[in-house]
């Protein structure tokens, strides 16, 4: 049918030598990820081990409708299995010189370990003596067929892995032997036996009846069933928790479906000219020239990332008696590589008997200080341009070098190293179990999980600790390979530490050290050592590499950058991350300590005497905060927002006010304190409102209490006119909170003019300082052509815009009803985190219509979203002037806004 969808894809050469392959880089939404690559590597002559790939669509279309085959798929897969006996010379099953064969997941984004593989397909009862008779090896023949049933009974039928783990320990124990290697090959032909009794009591008849010989349940011996169950299994894996979990968490979507590779079999566990190793073209970790990576002699593939043997560096593989021309090829294929996809690439390549094969790359993780260095030095290879360095950097990942380090002032004793697998420093409660940290996480508390090693598992509860320690594995082991990707610190491969996970502590070899559950414990993964304790951490600079790649950011960058911030500390460390400006500083928070009594004292004293004092009071103090803000932002802007909080967040909590009352009260304390307290606590119920967030506050604030906006005007105008006089160019903005029509903010222009003139005529020196609006409600935005007249500048306050867009309270839902909303995909994400499409569609009115009403006016956005790399793109989009976010957030979003500004091009 020439009109048939096409949904398999051949990679590699046929019998004669010639590439067959149908498929390059560029399919990895129909080939994923890893069939894509397969292809393109096959394309450019490396050796690839022949095989065919079935879409990620079939995967797809095999999920919706319920887990049944498209029709005609199968009579496909079957010509391509075909095909690929012929292209190989060797027939699936067959007992005089079988196929084996891989059935391996690959989706179009990596999601390293997520899904599921099944090695050594073909192997039955009759094909074992084939790879016996061309092997003349039966141990490791007998070796393969049983590590397939393993994997097949776990994998493909779900299986406990344990029931396996089992058998060969109690094997182990009956030949008195320690290691696996020390199994005979009649020991390996029993223990396939053994494997395929357990199969035959654990699967249900019911479920598999074609799996019914006689009356019970066979270990499958047509390879024709093993493959279709296998492929079946590999699509299921794109919907197991963990795979689905790691999608959300990385923003990947349900459906792109996973692909899937049937691969002819190589074998790493040939003996010692046979080898198997993972690489990448340079050091991901740190992004050093260099080729890095691990293998091992006579192993499979999963032994490598298992971590269950000890890996040798891939720098010694060329010394390697037997594999010194595999690890030269493998030098040059490094090389070819990285020219071909002009990126650092990741490879897992396995040697049989001298002959190198490869079988997989794509363009490898990295820790964000890697990804930068390989940019930069890329660029000076000349393999790649500036504006693709820039490209190449995910902001996101820039916080990881945003974190906190040692301080290195602090004393602390070091325990144990291990490898620096994933830099940053981490202090947490030691816990030993994914659930413990997740369970931790939940109570607020901070950990650190140890662990022999992790595995797909306890991806949980890596996201949920602060820092992962294992004692085992490399630094391609799970551990470091998910911590890197997720920016977490990670040491790994801590030999000393002996974990009992079981009792919930560790010791440390050769001291007597233990360290239990709950206790405090740091490590620092740039540097892989481990301290007990708690160790100070401090915040690192912006230097080198970044400093570099942010320069170039900023000269393809359009949109400003500014940030939030309520101190001068701050203001001055964002200044010191490339801040052009503050776009709100919350004046609330210059009201904590010693000030929320003078803010009380003005809010319950009906004497008009002692609320004059505390407004005098309240202006000594803000204007002292004010010069130390514009000094520190000097020649920048620095938009300050009156006050915005409803009142009875200043007073006391009611509640707490009421169990002082009954202790007071219980305890015999005196009726006049007590009486006193009463009055209070009435006064304070007077301030309490329903819904707060949408009572009396922001600019309704000023029009009740105008003495407050007159006190905050005179201390902004008071500290510029001090420090013009002192020759620095201070740059203060007024904003007014939550308008929402116009003569609010009219009424509140002309109080701030007002103040702004009487300052200006006392100090005697000329004070412009304009005067803007946040936008935060619907209606602000969809009347902004009004409200413009009367502003020059609106501020868009994302939090408050999507609380009242949606109508979900911002201080509840995300932890109420938006993780169920998220898990049941009715959100796509979280609209506090990421701004929503309809609150954009607002702010893109709200900035055309301003436009229309005030062409002068200037437009930013200062909610939560303007240091969300994503929302920072769809904000360039809608053509803010700039976004202003925390200081720490203010390099990912330069380099966000300069991503948008490259994209636009
Ligand atoms: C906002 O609402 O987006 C905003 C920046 O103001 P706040 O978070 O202080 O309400
Ligand atoms: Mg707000």
């Amino acid at each position: 049918m020439t009109d048939q969808v096409k949904r398999v894809y051949a990679f590699g050469k046929d019998a004669q030598g010639n590439n067959v392959t149908e498929g390059n880089t560029n399919m990895k939404a129909i080939l994923g990820g890893k069939g894509a690559n397969l292809a393109e590597m096959a394309n450019i002559g490396l050796p690839v081990p022949p095989g065919f790939t079935i879409s990620c669509q079939t995967c797809m279309e095999y999920a919706n409708a319920d887990n049944t085959w498209p029709e005609g798929v199968l009579d496909t897969i079957q010509e391509y299995r075909e095909d690929l006996e012929t292209r190989i010379g060797k027939k699936i099953g067959d007992a005089e010189d079988p196929l084996l064969v891989s059935v391996r997941s690959g989706a179009p984004m990596s999601m390293p370990g997520m899904m599921d593989t099944v090695l050594n397909l073909g192997l039955n009862d009759e094909s074992i003596n084939g790879l016996i008779k061309q092997t003349e090896n039966p141990r490791f023949a007998w070796d393969s067929y049983r590590r397939f049933i393993q994997m097949f009974s776990n994998v493909v039928m779900d299986l406990d892995g344990d029931l396996f783990e089992n058998a060969i320990n109690v094997m182990k124990r009956d030949r008195g032997v320690e290691s696996d290697t020390d199994l005979t090959a009649e020991d390996l032909q029993e223990l396939v036996a053994e494997f395929k009794r357990i199969f035959t009591e654990n699967v249900d008849a019911n479920e598999y009846p074609s799996l019914v010989v006689d009356g019970v349940v066979q270990f499958p011996q047509d390879p024709d069933v093993q493959l279709q169950l296998a492929i079946e299994a590999v699509f299921g894996s794109w919907n197991n928790p963990r795979a689905t979990l790691y999608r959300k968490q990385n923003k990947i979507s349900d459906d792109l479906g996973t692909a899937v590779n049937v691969q002819s079999m190589i074998f790493g566990n040939k003996g010692d000219t046979s080898a198997t190793g993972v690489a990448f073209t340079r050091n991901p970790a740190n992004g050093d020239k260099e080729f890095y990576g691990d293998y091992l002699v006579n192993a499979q593939g999963e032994d490598v990332v298992a971590g269950i043997r000890n890996t040798s560096p891939i720098a010694e593989l060329k010394n390697t008696p037997g594999l010194e021309e595999a690890g030269k090829e493998l030098e040059g294929v490094f090389t070819l590589l990285e020219n071909h996809f002009r990126d650092m690439c990741d490879i897992e390549f396995t040697i049989e008997q001298g002959k190198l094969w490869m079988l997989q790359t794509r363009v490898g993780k990295r820790t964000a200080a890697a990804a930068l260095h390989i940019a930069i030095e890329m660029v000076e290879e000349g393999l790649i341009t500036k504006e693709e360095a820039v490209m190449r950097v995910d902001p996101e990942q820039l916080d990881q070098l945003l974190h906190p380090q040692f301080d290195a002032d602090a004393e602390y004793d070091v325990v144990a190293t291990g490898l620096n697998a994933s830099p940053g420093a981490a202090v947490g409660e030691a816990v030993f179990s994914a659930e413990a940290a997740v369970a931790a996480e939940a109570e607020g508390r901070k950990t650190v999980l140890v662990r022999w090693e992790t595995t797909p598992d306890d991806l949980a509860g890596m996201i949920a600790a602060e820092g992962i320690l294992t004692s085992h594995g490399g630094k391609t082991s799970h551990a470091a390979v998910i911590a890197r990707g997720m920016g977490a610190p990670c040491v790994c491969g801590v030999d000393a530490l002996k974990i009992d996970a079981e009792a919930k502590q560790a010791t440390i070899a050769g001291t007597d050290i233990v360290i239990k559950e709950g206790d405090m414990i740091s490590l620092d993964g740039t540097t892989g050592i481990v301290v007990l304790g708690a160790v100070d951490l401090v915040q690192p600079e912006l230097a080198g590499d970044l400093d570099t790649i942010l320069e170039w950011a900023d000269e393809v960058r359009t949109m400003g950058v500014r940030a939030n911030a309520d101190n001068p500390e701050d203001a001055q460390l964002a200044r010191s991350f490339g801040a052009q400006g503050i776009g709100l500083c919350r004046t609330e928070h210059m009201f904590l300590g010693d000030r929320k009594q003078i803010i009380q004292t003005f809010i319950l004293n009906e004497n008009e005497t002692v609320r004059e004092k505390a407004v005098n009071d309240l202006f000594a103090a803000q204007t002292g905060d004010f010069l130390g803000m514009f000094e520190a932002m000097d020649g920048l802007p620095v938009i300050v927002r009156l006050l915005d909080p409803p009142l009875h967040e200043f007073l006391e909590s009611p509640r707490a006010l009421d169990v002082e009352i009954a202790r007071m009260e219980a305890t015999g304390a005196d009726p006049a304190a007590i009486a006193q307290k009463r009055q209070l606590m009435e006064q304070i119920d007077s301030f309490a409102e329903q819904n707060p967030m949408l009572g009396m506050r922001g600019v309704r604030l000023a029009i009740m209490y105008p003495v407050l906006p007159r006190m905050q005007v005179r201390a902004i105008a008071t500290a510029m006119a001090q420090l013009k006089k002192k020759g620095l160019n201070p740059k203060p903005e007024i904003m007014i909170p939550l308008v929402s029509v116009k003569p609010e903010l009219e009424k509140l222009r002309a109080i701030a003019q007002e103040v702004i003139a009487e300052v200006a005529a006392e100090e005697g020196v000329e004070l412009e300082i304009p005067i803007g609006t946040m936008i935060e409600l619907p209606r602000a935005a969809v009347t902004a052509d009004e409200i413009a007249q009367a502003a020059d500048f609106f501020s868009f306050g994302t939090n408050d815009l999507t609380q009242t867009t949606f109508g979900f309270s911002r201080d509840d839902v995300e932890s109420e009803f938006v993780p169920q909303y998220l898990a049941e995909r009715l959100l796509p994400y979280n609209p506090f985190a990421t701004v929503d499409p309809g609150v954009a569609k607002l702010v893109k009115m709200g900035v055309e219509l301003g436009h229309e009403g005030n062409p002068d006016l200037v437009c930013g956005v200062c909610g939560e979203h303007g240091g969300d790399p994503d929302s920072v793109k769809i904000f360039y989009g809608i053509g803010l002037d700039y976004v202003s976010c925390s200081p720490y957030r203010v390099p990912l979003a330069r380099l966000a806004a300069a991503q948008a500004a490259l994209a636009d091009k």
